[in-house]
């Protein structure tokens, strides 16, 4: 629900999940509300206005089923099952009578009459204690928009890769399709109703430093095109029409945060180095061939996580070996002699490719569960060749090593080396060039992989464990959903102690284990990661520079008491208290921003 602040101001709350603030004006994905005004016609012209009517009808209902199409297509049956709702305005007779009425009695425009009777309905809806009714006003209202634009023969399409003015783009949901095409200089924030911290959304925005807020839950309804909002991506907050003193507040904190990004740019050449000597390498998760650049600005030691499934979404057609191998010995060759992670292709749970010539399941109960990462490269054995030999061509020029999503069990890793082994073979037969010791990792993402571990070290070089799932899997939290968002719990006494189970095998077996979920990215989290032994951390590339900032600022053996704490705590919530105090008393200034 909004809230108003002591000033009069609404604001939405919600979950903060790329820092930053900005001011601007909405773009409403959906439509945008066009202005009608009264305008009466003359008797003769009747008929062309309930022919008009009728048109506008038309052409809204096939929209709407095209839409509904490619939503079924896109996210399944379930998703699509909204625009039921949307379909059903369009029958309703007491709507459609009352404009009928209008336009005879008022002697009207059709958009006129369809307008004002809707909103009519609207504010009757409105104002009924029912929530599902209300629910019913913002169908209602979208589909009144469209019959209007449809009259008028007005046609609108957001093009998010190309827009014309900056915006703060408000939507129901983003997929990361979309969020990856988004125009960087134009939307200056994003606010959803739906999504978590971790959801590919959430970590594009980090990426793309655009400021975002998930979870908002009604955002999408109550806040129209053209409106004056304030989006906090520190506090998860948009306060719409904000008063000059909040104006004057939030540009305090965005002229702290610069002179701190100041004092970043000092240690830019400088180790992740703890104050007592441990030195912790520090990389950047990428997803697209150009964020190679941002990895050497950011002062990254190279990439410890390339989400390659990002060159399969928005497209027709499958990326041919050719393509990847560009991609790959672009990054690999632009920060050589640094090396780069190259994730085999985690697509499938929110990563779906837009067209169905890319092989996919949309009508999963569980996405998350099934046919994802190296279950489908497994299957997809082409798809998955097409890769390996890409990444394998792309190691003759940089420093460049494997690592494979989602293992599960020794029998996905040892098929996987086998088809390694395979490319290698044909590669050598051909003369084509690859380095013969590329290195192999794997994720751990899934608890089973934690418990054989010890199996999973013999026979590979690196771990990197990846949080974002292995918070899911562990603790039975879907990542995307915000209303289950409380229990995705990073310090929850189970997930610490997979970590360290994870790190034990490895170096017991001589290997190095990094993080490169989204825990290496919250700052409250290092000295944590620190203390339970972690070797690198791999973050979104704007953030390298804090999380250096605090390592260099903490000593690691108050990292490792912290951690004896934690293993024998029994609640999160006092874990976290501690870390983050450690964190707030090393390095202070860092929180300038948030509050
Ligand atoms: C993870 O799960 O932590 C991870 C890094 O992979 P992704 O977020 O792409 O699933
Ligand atoms: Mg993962």
């Amino acid at each position: 629900m909004p809230q108003r602040a002591a000033t009069g101001e609404t604001i939405l709350r919600g979950i903060p999940v790329s820092t930053g603030i900005c001011v601007g004006k909405v773009l409403l994905l959906g439509l945008s509300r066009v202005q009608v005004g009264r305008q009466e016609i003359a008797e003769a012209d009747l008929p062309r206005q309930l022919e008009r009517l009728e048109q506008g009808l038309l052409a809204t209902r096939q929209q709407l089923l095209e839409i509904q199409q490619q939503v079924t297509h896109a996210m399944g049956a379930k998703d699509a099952s909204i625009f039921d709702a949307h379909l059903l305005v369009l029958d309703d007779p007491t709507l459609l009578e009352g404009v009928a009425r209008m336009i005879a009695d008022e002697r009207v425009t059709a958009e006129w009459a369809f307008h004002t009777v809707a909103e009519r309905f609207a504010r009757t809806l409105e104002a009924l204690p029912d929530d599902y009714l209300r629910e019913r006003v913002a169908d209602l209202r979208d589909v009144a928009t469209r019959v209007v634009n449809n009259i008028l023969d007005h046609h609108e399409a957001v093009d998010l890769a190309h827009l014309k003015e900056p915006c703060i783009v408000i939507a129901h949901d983003l997929a990361p399709s979309i969020t990856a095409r988004l125009d960087k200089k134009m939307v200056l924030g994003f606010g959803t109703d739906v999504g978590g911290k971790t959801s590919h959304t959430a970590i594009m925005a980090r990426s793309l430093r655009i400021p975002a807020v998930v979870g908002l839950q009604t955002a999408s309804q109550q806040l129209h095109t053209g409106q004056s909002v304030l989006l906090d991506g520190f506090n998860g907050l948009i306060i719409l029409s904000p008063t000059d003193q909040t104006l004057f507040e939030y540009g305090q904190i965005e002229r702290r945060q610069k002179s701190f990004e100041q004092r970043l740019q000092e240690i830019h050449d400088q180790p992740a180095v703890t104050l007592d000597g441990a030195q912790i390498t520090l990389s950047a998760n990428v997803e697209e061939a150009s964020d190679a650049a941002e990895v050497k600005i950011a002062g990254g030691e190279g990439v410890g996580l390339f989400r390659t499934e990002f060159l399969f979404l928005n497209r027709s057609t499958l990326p041919s070996e050719e393509e990847q191998y560009q991609a790959y010995r672009q990054v690999a060759a632009e920060l050589n002699p640094q090396p780069v992670i190259i994730r085999t292709l985690d697509l499938g749970g929110d990563k779906l490719p837009n067209t169905a010539s890319i092989p996919q399941d949309t009508a999963e109960m569980n996405p998350f569960l099934g046919w994802r990462a190296i279950r489908y490269c497994l299957q997809e054995s082409a798809i998955f060749r097409a890769q390996l030999r890409a990444i394998l061509r792309a190691s003759a020029e940089g420093n460049v090593k494997i690592m494979y999503p989602m293992i599960s069990g020794l029998e996905e890793l040892t098929q996987s080396n086998e088809l390694v082994e395979q490319c290698k073979a044909e590669l050598r037969s051909a003369g084509v060039p690859f380095d013969e010791n590329i290195e192999i990792g794997a994720m751990i993402e899934i608890p089973s992989a934690v418990m054989i571990a010890d199996s999973l070290a013999k026979r590979v070089k690196f771990f990197s464990i990846g949080t974002n799932d292995l918070i899911q899997y562990t603790l039975a939290v879907d990542r995307l959903n915000e209303k289950i968002a409380y229990l995705y719990d990073p310090t929850h006494p189970a997930v610490l102690k997979l970590i360290k189970l994870t790190v034990e095998a490895a170096h017991r077996h001589g290997i190095w284990v990094g993080v490169c979920g989204e825990m290496a990215t919250d700052p409250a989290m290092v000295p944590l990661l620190l203390g339970l032994g972690v070797d690198e951390l791999s973050t979104t590339p704007p953030l390298v520079p804090p999380i250096k900032y605090i390592i260099r600022r903490l000593k690691l053996a108050d990292c490792r008491e912290l951690a004896d704490f934690a293993l024998a705590c029994e609640s999160s919530a006092e874990i976290l208290v501690r870390s983050q105090a450690l964190v707030a008393q090393a390095a202070p200034d860092l929180f300038g921003g948030a509050h």
